[in-house]
């Protein structure tokens, strides 16, 4: 579950544990393609001051494109997302912060779940650390060796 109803939440830490859907709506418009379902586990925990913090933890695999050779590759990805929900405004301009509306039955994390996991996945990958990417003059891909259009390999 990851809307927890307040009274749980009341009552001490509630475990988040949920299994998102590659399609699933909530992930709609991002500019990412899970290659298997996105799992969250995590707890949610009152801190004694009306709000609630959430640690928690995504997995998934995603598919990729590297960033230099344009290879399509599927990359784990396995990070920790730290989120406070709260109902005070004052709060609000920090981008792990999210507002909790009156009134308030339920602390639904899947909202942070698609953030954090857009941030954590918005820097493009490598297929590998020292991959050599493309000719920039005929576009041979140079993890295969050196091109044939005569452009040196180092410059
Ligand atoms: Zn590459
Ligand atoms: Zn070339």
């Amino acid at each position: 579950m990851l809307r927890i109803d307040i009274r749980e939440l009341r009552r001490g830490p509630v475990d988040t544990v949920g299994v998102i859907p590659a399609s699933d709506p909530l992930l709609e418009g991002l500019e990412l393609s899970l290659a298997e379902p996105l799992a969250v586990s995590g707890v949610l925990e009152p801190t004694g001051r009306g709000d609630f913090f959430w640690r928690g933890r995504l997995e998934t695999r995603v598919n990729a494109t590297c960033r230099r050779c344009l290879k399509e590759f599927v990359v784990s990805f396995d990070g920790p997302v730290e989120a406070l929900f709260t109902p005070d405004p004052d709060l609000q301009d920090d981008p792990s912060v999210y507002p909790l509306s009156e009134p308030l039955t339920h602390v639904d994390v899947s909202g942070a779940v698609r953030e954090e996991l857009a941030l954590a996945l918005s820097m493009y990958p490598l297929c590998r650390e020292d991959c050599a990417g493309l000719c920039p003059t005929c576009g041979a891909d140079l993890n295969q060796g050196p091109c044939s259009c005569g452009r040196p390999a180092s410059r």
